[in-house]
């Protein structure tokens, strides 16, 4: 990409959009105005402003009208530890609403030195075909070849025939080839832009994957300052109890907290806690298996683990993984008490290209269907049973042709509309809100659906900072956790800095990678409004105040003695509306630039 759109004094960006239309084949660079950059930075607020921008209001997610938007941040290939991810954005095919996914890995940093701070794919191919972007141009390639294989297998051939050092794929398997509603974007093997259906948008627009690779140096406000303030960063994470935490144990830590909270969703959301929850545990997975630390581009958190499966029927399987929510959806709610076994469904998940949150609550959801003889389906805990499932929704092959639908259509299409546990189309992952009843409210008003990620608040509810019964008090403190988050997914760091990186870092990182001067209280507004952009987009989409809800279970079936009540519910959404400036209904007005 040659064409210069520097503006004027803010550094960071390219100030430049690539746009590829696969119907005509086609692409060229845009200029990306200062204005948009400094109301949202990169990530999350530039995806969020060209998602409202570009998508045409009621597309059908599937149909070639639907863009597909990348985007990465002003602190993306610079020396900032944590912030190695990109941002994909759409109109999601699993809820018809406001679509985000973020993955980790060594992407980011090739497609920011490709030269452009956005990627908008439009239109459709009419064969398979894969794209290659660099700092030299975008080329179009067949991917006749490819249609059909499973991710690793193109993710290396892709990069096999591009031949090009420390080039790296994004792509899709068969799921979303065949447009399952809760495909994924895999890279780097293992790594995933896994929730909301964006691997279907690929499949829909016959794209099999990108291959990114740059060269390109973005200046910087003060490079300098900012390897300082990267410097500090790592010294105080290396001291940080949290992050060694993290470093020793990874995400599965979260399979004792939650069974000792009563908070790990069990038996398709019916209990709190698991018996010989121990068997799934972090402990064991360190005991029983090869583990080693593995860690996305520039991290000193390194909460990655390479396993491999010492003994037993899939001794030599190595995945990077499983992650807690992989273990929770196998583990919790199919009641499948094998960290081996569900290894071997995280790999089969990651092959076929299947987000596991999502893969996991249909596979419980079909397993409980099954137990009330609503139709022929593994019984809980069947670990080949469940791998056969989730081959059949890939392949849309006899009942996996509805699975693949979602929960909504599915759950409709066998009369279980009572016990499928989502909000808005998509399924919460594993905090139980009952218990945390912070959650309970994320859940109920992410715009992407049941979304822990958005504020992550199950960290705070279990770490202490504030009870996790605790119900009004919480709303302030949500907003402020999203905000700051919204900032996070703008720059865009991983959420795991979130302890060590206050308003006050976030501050002064900006100013040193962009120029910008941003206070606190400047960047909460910041995050505010880029969460409005988000809410602006379902709104327009037909998503009103009755969508901020949860399923009538979590507030009518107790878990240990617990239930998150309608009332206290529909107070904390009415104080969040207030706090976010929206009007009674929800509606936030109009926020584009
Ligand atoms: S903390 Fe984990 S997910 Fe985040 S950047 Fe580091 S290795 Fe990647």
């Amino acid at each position: 990409m040659e064409q210069d759109y520097k503006e004027t004094d803010l550094l960071g960006f390219w100030n430049a959009l690539l746009r590829v239309d696969l119907s005509t084949g086609e692409s060229c660079v845009e200029p990306l105005p200062d204005k948009i950059l400094q109301a949202g930075l990169g990530g999350k607020g530039l995806g969020s402003h060209l998602l409202l921008k570009e998508v045409p209001p009621q597309v059908d997610p599937l149909s070639a009208a639907n863009p597909l938007i990348f985007t990465c941040g002003p602190l993306t290939a610079t020396a900032m530890p944590g912030a190695s991810r990109f941002g994909v954005y759409s109109k999601s095919p699993l809820t018809g609403g406001y679509a985000e996914s973020y993955s980790g890995g060594f992407v980011a940093p090739q497609m920011k030195r490709a030269g452009f701070d956005a990627l908008i794919i439009q239109g459709a191919a009419k064969s398979p075909v894969y794209l290659h972007i660099s700092d030299s141009g975008v080329r179009l390639h067949s991917a006749a070849d490819h249609w059909g294989e499973d991710t690793y297998q193109t993710e290396e051939a892709l990069l096999a025939e591009v031949r090009q050092p420390g080039a790296q794929a994004v792509v899709i398997g068969p799921a979303g080839e065949n447009l399952v509603r809760y495909s994924c974007l895999e890279n780097n093997k293992w790594r995933s832009a896994g929730r909301t259906g964006l691997g279907a948008v690929m499949g829909s627009k016959k794209l099999k994957g990108i291959v990114f690779h740059g060269s390109k140096d973005c200046e910087l406000a003060d490079q300098g300052c900012l390897k300082r303030l990267a410097r500090e960063l790592t010294s105080r994470g290396n001291h940080d109890p949290g992050v060694a935490k993290y470093r020793m144990y990874g995400t599965p830590m979260m399979v004792a907290i939650n069974n000792q909270a009563g908070s790990f969703p069990t038996r398709y959301w019916s209990a709190g806690s698991l018996d010989g929850w121990e068997q799934i545990s972090a402990d064991y997975l360190m005991q029983h298996f090869n583990v080693k630390p593995r860690t996305c581009h520039r991290c000193f958190m390194a909460c990655g683990r390479l396993t491999t499966v010492r003994e037993g029927r899939h001794a030599g399987l190595t995945i990077e993984g499983p992650e807690y929510e992989t273990i929770f959806a196998f583990g919790g709610l199919c009641l499948i008490r094998d960290l081996a076994e569900i290894a071997y469904l995280n790999d089969l998940c990651d092959r076929l290209g299947m987000d596991t949150i999502t893969s996991g609550n249909m596979v419980a959801f079909a397993m409980e269907a099954g137990q009330r003889g609503v139709l022929e389906a593994p019984n809980y805990g069947d670990a080949d049973g469940a791998a056969v499932l989730l081959r059949q929704i890939a392949f849309r092959e006899g009942i996996g042709d509805i699975l693949a639908e979602g929960i909504l259509t599915a759950s409709s299409h066998l009369g279980l509309e009572d016990i499928a546990i989502h909000v808005k189309g998509m399924e919460p992952a594993g905090y139980d809100p009952r218990v945390l009843k912070g959650m309970g409210l994320a859940y109920a008003v992410a715009s992407r659906g049941a979304c822990h990620l958005r504020s992550t608040f199950y960290k705070f509810e279990l770490s202490g900072a504030i009870a996790p019964d605790a119900v009004q008090e919480k709303v302030a403190m949500l907003v402020e956790v999203e905000n700051r988050l919204a900032i996070f997914d703008s720059l865009i760091m991983c959420r795991f800095y979130r302890d060590l990186l206050q308003w006050d870092n976030l501050s002064d990182i900006i100013k040193a990678a962009t120029n910008l001067r941003m206070d606190s209280e400047a960047l909460s507004q910041m995050g505010n409004r880029i969460i409005s952009l988000t809410r602006a987009f379902n709104y327009r989409e037909g998503f009103t105040k009755e969508a901020d809800s949860l399923p009538a279970r979590f507030h009518d079936q107790p878990i240990g003695g617990e239930v998150i009540s309608r009332e206290a519910l529909a107070r904390m959404v009415a104080d969040y509306y207030q706090a976010r400036g929206w009007d009674t209904e929800g509606d936030p007005g109009d926020f584009l630039v």
